[in-house]
């Protein structure tokens, strides 16, 4: 058996590259996206009644990975990519369907021109996804107290103290006019360290770039910190 889909909307977010995209869904609450509807979907009667919910699960492909459709285990980068699990007890995306699914806060649903658009808080998704379906999320049901969350049974803790020197402080207030919660959404994405772990605690005169928007941000890290030493404009 072999099934086809189609995308239902595009994902435009902040995250231009994988590096430094947040493991799961509003960890990075400052983290916006939106969804782009494509037709027939991109018309007010696919939305009626959406705006009622809070929050929305999002079906999406990980259109950026490579093809794994054999693989059956999968090192979980919480675990130090230590340790080997069997791929249906992870979330990466080296999965026999490049398939993701994320939870996200719906703050809005939006009319520009023609396009619709589902305006989104806290997603943990590349620039371009493509997504295949969008159901409401239902708290009596998708929300279950009880549950047990395996490697992953708490959220991941920050493991950096985020600082910016005082050139890069500077730019990043300037830059603050065109993009507000910049300064927050640097911080929060750098709190979880998104080093590969063979990384962390080497190289400390190492410079790191992360892709947000059209913005290469440069940072350093050493134990317990990062630091952030400039923010300059990339060309597409
Ligand atoms: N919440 C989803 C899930 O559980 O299916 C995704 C979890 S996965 C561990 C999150 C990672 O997927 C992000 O850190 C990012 O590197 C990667 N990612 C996000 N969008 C992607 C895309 N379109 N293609 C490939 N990788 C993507």
């Amino acid at each position: 058996m072999e099934f086809t889909f189609r995308p239902v909307g595009i994902i435009r977010s902040c995250f231009k590259e994988k590096f430094g995209i947040p493991r799961q869904p509003g960890l990075v609450p400052e983290a916006r996206a939106h969804l782009e509807l494509l037709p027939p979907f991109n018309r007010a009667e696919a939305l009626r009644g959406l705006d009622e919910f809070s929050h929305l699960w999002l079906l999406f492909v990980f259109h950026a990975s490579p093809d794994t459709p054999n693989q059956t285990t999968v090192r979980p980068p919480r675990l130090g990519g230590n340790r080997r699990l069997g791929v249906f007890a992870t979330r990466g995306t080296h999965r026999p369907n490049p398939l993701g699914l994320s939870v996200v806060k719906l703050l809005g649903i939006v009319e520009d021109q023609g396009q619709w658009r589902l305006e989104l808080q806290g997603a943990d998704l590349l620039d371009g996804t493509p997504v295949l379906d969008i159901k409401p999320y239902l708290p009596y049901a998708d929300a279950l107290p009880d549950a047990h969350g395996g490697f992953a049974d708490v959220p991941p803790a920050p493991s950096l103290r985020v600082d910016f020197t005082p050139e890069a402080l500077v730019r990043c207030r300037e830059l603050a006019g065109e993009r507000p919660g910049l300064h927050a959404l640097i911080e929060q994405i750098l709190q979880y360290d998104p080093r590969p772990a063979y990384r962390k605690g080497q190289e400390v005169d190492r410079i790191y770039g992360l892709r947000l928007f059209d913005l290469d941000v440069r940072w350093r890290a050493g134990e317990g910190w990062a630091r952030v030493v400039e923010l300059a404009r990339v060309e597409d």
